[in-house]
């Protein structure tokens, strides 16, 4: 028989059957978007019949962080979430692999825009995502959208609200033909697509939008600049990019949690390089991969074990 996942959710405090975990229509941060989430994902190596999830620590912390931005605390640390999170996974008992979403947000029922004075709680679920598929390209478009200004709402946290920008922004590429947008900051400068980071190589150099771009700071971007600079030996700039320099690229390609490694071949009707997803992007997709499915040694502490195993000594 198969199972149909979810089948729990952490919810005030406790792992509880999915069906109870549900908040109330006047909860402030369904109104206000005023909460703030994370995304991970857990890959299933079945030589190891383990469960492997990828930088839980790094994705726990920055969720911190997020609410921190939205001044909320919540009793609990990277430590005792990314524990939370094993539980949960445990309790799903995935063969699988999956995606987890933690969110922490102001739960009060009240009317009135503000920050102060609320109550703030996290809860947590996962579902099944399916097996990585490598693509043959992608076709993006420059989005007309300009992405979310960190003097609007904080660029650098995963704030719901936030996401509204990046629906418009999905939404106007899809229904016009494209896959996936490439947006700019109000600066006019690169920042990022959709929902991940973007990544260009020209003439064998790989540069990517810096921290100060009102880009997101992905957890698989800053993995990807360590691999990259450590195994593959390449040198990764951290700087703006034109719209126009895009166009003139070797190789693009976008990282991110959701859509892992994706090579973009077409921006705006015109090949990158010569329309084929290019070398540097092919074999930083194999390591990464290796890396996340705990196939790796050297980053074997990049991932963490969910069942419990010779490694996992509780
Ligand atoms: N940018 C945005 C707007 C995102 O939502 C995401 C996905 N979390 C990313 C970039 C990539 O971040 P990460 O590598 O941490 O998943």
């Amino acid at each position: 028989m198969t199972t149909t996942h979810p089948q729990y959710a952490y919810f005030q405090g406790s792992i509880v059957p999915i069906e109870q975990a549900k908040v109330s229509v006047m909860t402030h941060a369904f109104n206000y978007g005023t909460g703030v989430f994370g995304g991970l994902r857990g890959y299933w190596n079945a030589d190891a019949e383990q469960l492997y999830v990828f930088r839980p620590r790094e994705h726990m912390t920055r969720l911190l962080q997020s609410a921190h931005l939205l001044r909320m605390e919540i009793p609990h640390t990277a430590e005792s979430l990314a524990t939370v999170l094993q539980e949960l996974l445990q309790a799903e008992g995935y063969t699988q692999n999956c995606y987890i979403r933690p969110v922490v947000y102001k739960a009060d029922e009240i009317i009135g825009v503000r920050l102060h004075d609320l109550a703030a709680d996290v809860t947590m679920f996962s579902i099944p995502m399916g097996d990585y598929l490598r693509t043959d390209g992608i076709h993006a478009h420059i989005s007309a959208w300009r992405r979310v200004d960190d003097n609007m709402i904080p660029a650098r946290g995963k704030v719901t609200g936030a996401y509204a920008n990046s629906s418009l922004i999905k939404t106007d590429a899809v229904l016009s033909g494209y896959d996936e947008a490439l947006v700019l900051n109000d600066d006019g400068h690169l920042s990022e697509a959709s929902a991940a980071n973007i990544f260009m190589v020209r003439n064998g150099t790989v540069i990517t939008p810096p921290r100060n771009a009102n880009v997101l700071e992905g957890i698989v971007r800053r993995s990807v600049i360590q691999l990259m600079r450590d195994e593959m030996h390449l040198t990764v700039e951290e700087r703006n990019i034109d719209r126009t320099e895009v166009y003139l690229a070797d190789e693009v390609f976008l990282c991110g949690t959701g859509v892992q490694m994706a090579g973009v071949t077409k921006i705006d009707h015109r090949p990158v390089g010569d329309g084929a997803i290019g070398p540097i992007t092919r074999e930083l997709t194999d390591l990464f991969m290796d890396v996340v499915y705990g196939r790796s040694e050297r980053y074997m502490d990049w991932v963490m074990p969910v069942f419990q195993r010779e490694r996992v000594g509780r």
